[in-house]
């Protein structure tokens, strides 16, 4: 998925260059028929919708579309093909000296506009998911914690289980800052987001809140498996030591605020709780968690 803004730059230029060229097909179109001049022998191939730019840019960025919207981009596929066939089979009737077919041309003008269409879907699709994302993390930024905090709540409250949210916050960062300058700090940052990305369950969403700060949601059994992820995740950043240019690897840790969802939470209660649970682990000592009781 595009999340880091050159990524996302590259995607875009693609799409927008797609669009011209799709849309140019009515100008290299009216030319053949005008003109009798022959489109080229690639749009002619009966595999054209593969052999121009965009097909084959497509068939190699498919992934990214699938994860964007895996409906759509079936679509995309298809409409391509269909525009493809549209084309090739007015042109070659053309060059036949052969009558126009109607349905070719209704085929054609449906298959650009749908296309047209569905391409710029897509961009609002990159563009949206690019604002919401860090671009120096790739995690989510604030804008879909409330959505994803309900609907966690409910399937909570479906499975009988427990809902926490966890504020992580790093111990000691404006020093590292200091020392080595802010370029390292960011490169700690992206390092310390890989970490708990990949000590994180798949269903465990963390998002980065503000500056070393990351929110993260927990949905688990019993206060002594939500326990024991915090201990886990603590391990795992205080043993992954974050390698920095022309340095010696820098030590890490994190201290982490935690509050259990209760019936009368809304979202920004059970922050609160989190943080002052947060500034509770600070003041005892960091590298270590601890669970609000209030
Ligand atoms: P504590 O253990 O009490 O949390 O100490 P701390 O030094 O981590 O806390 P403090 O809040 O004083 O410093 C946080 C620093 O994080 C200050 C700010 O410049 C830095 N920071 C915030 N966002 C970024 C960022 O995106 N990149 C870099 N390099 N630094 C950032
Ligand atoms: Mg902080
Ligand atoms: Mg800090």
């Amino acid at each position: 998925m595009p999340v880091l803004p050159s990524e996302t730059d590259i995607f875009i230029a693609e799409l927008d260059t797609a669009v011209e060229a799709h849309m140019n097909w009515t100008r290299r179109i009216l030319r053949c028929a005008v003109l009798r001049t022959t489109p080229g022998e690639d749009v002619l191939d009966p595999m054209a919708h593969t052999l121009c730019h965009f097909g084959s840019w497509f068939m190699s960025s498919r992934a990214e579309f699938d994860a964007l919207d895996a409906q759509a981009a079936q679509r995309v596929e298809a409409v391509h093909q269909a525009m493809h066939d549209a084309i090739r089979s007015i042109c070659t009737r053309v060059l036949a000296e052969q009558p126009g077919n109607h349905a070719d041309l209704e085929a054609f003008e449906q298959s650009q506009s749908e296309l047209l269409v569905l391409l710029a879907r897509f961009k609002t699709l990159i563009l949206t998911k690019a604002v919401r994302h860090d671009p120096l993390t790739g995690l989510p930024l604030r804008y879909g914690i409330e959505n994803d905090f309900s609907l966690y709540r409910k399937a909570a409250r479906c499975d009988r289980t427990l809902l926490y949210v966890a504020m992580i916050d790093v111990d000691h960062f404006k020093p590292i800052n200091d020392t080595h300058g802010h370029l390292v700090g960011d490169l700690v940052l992206r390092q310390l987001a890989d970490v708990l990305k990949q000590t994180l369950r798949s269903n465990e969403p963390l998002y980065r809140f503000g500056g070393e700060e990351f929110l993260w949601l927990l949905q688990c059994q019993s206060a002594a498996e939500a326990e024991q992820s915090a201990q886990r995740l603590l391990d795992a950043v205080r043993t992954a030591s974050v390698p920095i240019p022309d340095g010696v690897p820098l030590a890490l840790t994190v201290t982490l605020g935690l509050a259990r969802v209760r019936e009368q939470d809304d979202l920004s209660s059970v922050i609160m709780r989190a943080d002052l649970a947060l500034y509770e682990g600070k003041k005892s000592g960091r590298d270590r968690y601890v669970i609000a009781d209030f």
